[in-house]
């Protein structure tokens, strides 16, 4: 059996495993066969997609099933996925994760595993995130100074996942969600997943918390005169803000030294990495875990001599 994960297309030549609607992650084009993915990740790519010979496969599309394929949690967005593979050889694929439980979603938890796929976005050990808890309640405490002093709040931060953690995490302020933060909240929800917000409303210029993907200020949020601005991104551990009032460290992915730890307890024979520090991560894991690890090379499609 053949197994693809995160592939650009989706067919019946294997079984194919989305781990989450991230655009670097999803499938561009389908040719059949079935999808293995949660059922949040199903709506994002229904609403995602752009063909309509895609957004006809995903309406009809059967649910794959295989009992070589088990799937569960990633804590990196809602309904992301790792997929443990096992035809006597145990093989993990994480796609992006974090360890971390917060807001309801439950980390990533390691498993034992022959072979470890993981992601190295944030895989150099100059990449630290603080506590994540505690960086949640610095961040409401500036949207609460912030209101108090009679300006609005706006928050930047990627539509599909961030926003939403943003949504849950400050929802006694009634968030407003504005333009693609918006679509993608209610492309997310269905009768067992609701969020707590309120369009963005331009004519409305009230003191306010707004979520935004839009950075230039355009689309209305203009009209909102007295405003604070401030990004939220893993990336802001480096001191980076791009141009706002504040860079709020607050990541949905591992940083270096939750990986390594995660990497030493799925205690994998071999680690294959991808997207990010592939080099950087796998000298680590290799100096610090004394574990065979290598970088996957652009466009490897098999896992070499291992499998
Ligand atoms: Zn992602």
């Amino acid at each position: 059996m053949k197994y693809f994960f995160d592939p650009r297309k989706v067919s019946a030549a294997g079984i194919c495993c989305v781990s989450h609607a991230h655009s670097d992650h999803m499938p561009s084009s389908f040719d059949g066969g079935p999808l293995f993915c949660s059922d949040i990740t199903l709506r994002c790519l229904r609403g995602r997609v752009k063909s309509k010979k895609s957004k006809n496969y995903l309406e009809n599309v059967e649910r794959g099933d295989h009992p070589s394929v088990d799937a569960s949690g990633a804590g990196h967005i809602l309904g992301s996925n790792m997929f443990m593979i096992d035809e006597g050889k145990k093989v993990l694929y994480t796609g992006d994760f974090c360890p971390q439980d917060r807001l309801g979603m439950e980390g990533a938890r390691p498993q034992k595993c022959d072979a470890l796929i993981i992601e190295a976005t944030y895989g150099n050990p100059r990449y630290r995130f603080p506590n994540r808890n505690a960086m949640m309640g610095v961040i409401r405490d500036w949207v609460e100074d912030t209101l108090n002093q009679g300006c609005s709040a706006v928050l930047y931060s990627y539509p599909l996942g961030k926003s939403q953690e943003l949504t849950t995490m400050l929802k006694e302020f009634q968030p407003r969600l504005h333009g693609s933060v918006l679509d993608t909240t209610r492309m997310m929800e269905a009768d067992d997943l609701k969020f707590d917000y309120l369009p963005f409303d331009p004519a409305d210029d009230t003191p306010q918390l707004v979520i935004s993907h839009n950075t230039k200020g355009e689309n209305g949020l203009s009209a909102l005169k007295k405003r604070r601005t401030a990004t939220v991104s893993g990336w802001c551990v480096s001191g980076r803000n791009w141009g706002m009032d504040e860079g709020f460290t607050y990541s949905d992915h591992a940083d270096f030294y939750e990986i390594i730890d995660f990497v030493k307890r799925c205690s994998p024979d071999q680690v294959y990495i991808h997207h990010g520090s592939e080099e950087i991560l796998a000298k680590e894991i290799r100096e610090r875990l004394g574990i065979t690890a290598v970088p996957l090379k652009k466009g490897q499609s098999n896992l070499g001599s291992y499998c």
